[in-house]
């Protein structure tokens, strides 16, 4: 998975290194095709329940699961998130980031900042002896006392030889709750942080989930070993 991982993270970054305004979100597509039939893996949203492409691409109000589409072209101001899945030898990881295109306004950049601390702050609180959800209340708590909201029907979830394992993992709940973490259990934990309310709904594309009030939502996901040494997380990357 430690493998994987770094196949996912060099993947990530090429499509964020590519990212600007006027292209489109099937540019980073057909990259990401390109990518992973040079690393010899496969995507895993491709084909998984019906999904059509190797990448989420989401823009703004759009939080998750977003297809790409060489009509939608980027601009500058947009927030464009990136999610990505890859199966390799066996296991799945999964990671994804929100870029700001082009100039963006001070509270979406907010936003994507207080978004990534979320994640952080779970991270952070994935190790041995915790319980779930001290993970779930480390990632809610920045989110809303900046004023945001966590989406709360999509969750983060566990990891390996599937895409999706259980258990949920949700971005907000009761510290002390929960499971123990223990060494070996492998996490995707994935903040969802709406600038407004948390409610969403799915387009008429059966895929594509966005914020009910329009406003614009961040998302950022990494994948996660707890070690008896210390958690790590497969997919580390810096921008
Ligand atoms: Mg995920």
């Amino acid at each position: 998975m430690r493998v994987g991982g770094r196949i996912v993270r060099e993947i990530l970054y090429d499509l964020t290194s590519m990212t600007r305004p006027g292209i489109t979100t099937w540019d980073l597509e057909v990259t990401a095709r390109k990518r992973f039939s040079e690393k010899k893996a496969r995507p895993a949203f491709m084909g998984y329940r019906g999904f059509p492409a190797a990448l989420c691409t989401s823009i703004n109000e759009e939080v998750v699961h977003g297809i790409p589409s060489p009509r939608r072209v980027l601009k500058s101001g947009d927030i464009l998130k990136i999610d990505v899945g890859l199966y390799y030898k066996g296991f799945y990881t999964d990671m994804a980031v929100s870029i700001p295109v082009g100039d963006v306004d001070e509270e979406k950049l907010r936003l994507l900042n207080v978004a990534r601390g979320a994640l952080r702050a779970g991270i952070d609180k994935a190790k041995v002896g915790n319980r779930l959800g001290d993970i779930s209340h480390a990632i809610q708590m920045p989110a809303e006392e900046a004023g945001f909201s966590v989406v709360r029907e999509y969750t983060g979830h566990g990891i390996g030889r599937h895409l999706h394992e259980s258990p949920q993992i949700p971005n907000f709940g009761p510290e002390g709750s929960g499971p123990r973490l223990k060494p070996g259990m492998v996490f995707a934990l994935e903040p969802m942080v709406n600038a407004g309310t948390w409610e969403t709904r799915v387009l008429g594309d059966d895929w594509t989930v966005v914020t009910v009030d329009g406003r614009c939502s961040a998302h950022f996901e990494h994948t996660v070993a707890i070690m008896e040494e210390g958690s790590q997380i497969l997919t580390d990357y810096r921008m």
